[in-house]
C-alpha cells in the first residue's frame, strides 16, 4: 500500500506557513513504513529539533482505479479515518528554501500515526466533517473538512490522473490551521464528528 498526502488543502493553514493557496492538489508520498497503529507510543526522532503535528483526514481506498471520474470517486472509498502527518519542520524549511522534495522532513518511519475507520454512511455529510486535536487535553487545530480547497472526491479525481490506487491506500487530505510543535511527554488525542480516534504518547 501507498499513502498519498496532501499539501495546503486549506486555505488557513497555507497562510500560516507563508505559502500560496493551490489552483490545483499538491500531493506527496508517505510508504508504508510511516504507519504508526493501535496508539503505540512515538518515539521522537533524533534527526529534527522542529516536529509538528498535522492533524488530517484519511480517506481509505476500497476498490481500484485509475483515471476516475470525480462523480464517481465516491465508489472507490467506504471508511473515513484521522490521522497526523508528522513533519520535521526544519528539515521541511530547508528543503523548500532550495526547492528540493520533502521526503526527508515527511516520510521517515512512524510519520504518519492512523486511528480506527468509520463507514461514511455513519458520518453525514463528508463536507461537513469537523476534525480536531488534543494536545495534553487542550485543543490545538479545530477544522472543518467544509474548509478544505479540494474535495475528497476531487483528490481522487486528479491523483488517479496520474496514479493508480488500489485497495488499502490511504489519502492524508491536509492539515486545518494550527500545526505546532511537539515534545517528548505530550499526549496527542484526534477526534473525528466528536469521536476520539486515536491517543497516544511522545516519548
Ligand atoms: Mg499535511
Amino acid at each position: 500500500m501507498k499513502i498519498i498526502c496532501l499539501g495546503r488543502n486549506y486555505i488557513n493553514h497555507a497562510k500560516e506557513l507563508n505559502n500560496p493557496v493551490p489552483s490545483k492538489p499538491v500531493f506527496f508520498f508517505k510508504p508504508e513504513t510511516a504507519i504508526l497503529k493501535k496508539n503505540e507510543d512515538f518515539f521522537y526522532p533524533e534527526f529534527t529539533s522542529d516536529l509538528h503535528h498535522e492533524v488530517e483526514l484519511v480517506v481509505k481506498i476500497s476498490k481500484v482505479g485509475k483515471h476516475i471520474a470525480e462523480k464517481f470517486a465516491h465508489k472507490h472509498y467506504e471508511e473515513i479515518g484521522l490521522g497526523i502527518d508528522f513533519t520535521a519542520r526544519d528539515l521541511q524549511d530547508e528543503q523548500k528554501k532550495k526547492g528540493l522534495p520533502w521526503e526527508i522532513a515527511k516520510a521517515f518511519d512512524h510519520s504518519a500515526p492512523i486511528g480506527r475507520f468509520i463507514h461514511k454512511s455513519e458520518l453525514g455529510d463528508l463536507q461537513q466533517l469537523s476534525l480536531g486535536l488534543k494536545k495534553n487535553n487542550e485543543w490545538v487545530q479545530q477544522g472543518n473538512s467544509s474548509q478544505m480547497i479540494f474535495t475528497i472526491d476531487y483528490i481522487i479525481a486528479y491523483v488517479s490522473q496520474f496514479v493508480s490506487l488500489k485497495i488499502g491506500d490511504l489519502i492524508f487530505t491536509g492539515t486545518p490551521e494550527g500545526v505546532g510543535p511537539v515534545q517528548i511527554g505530550d499526549q496527542l488525542t484526534g477526534f473525528l464528528n466528536d469521536i476520539e480516534m486515536f491517543s497516544f504518547k511522545i516519548r
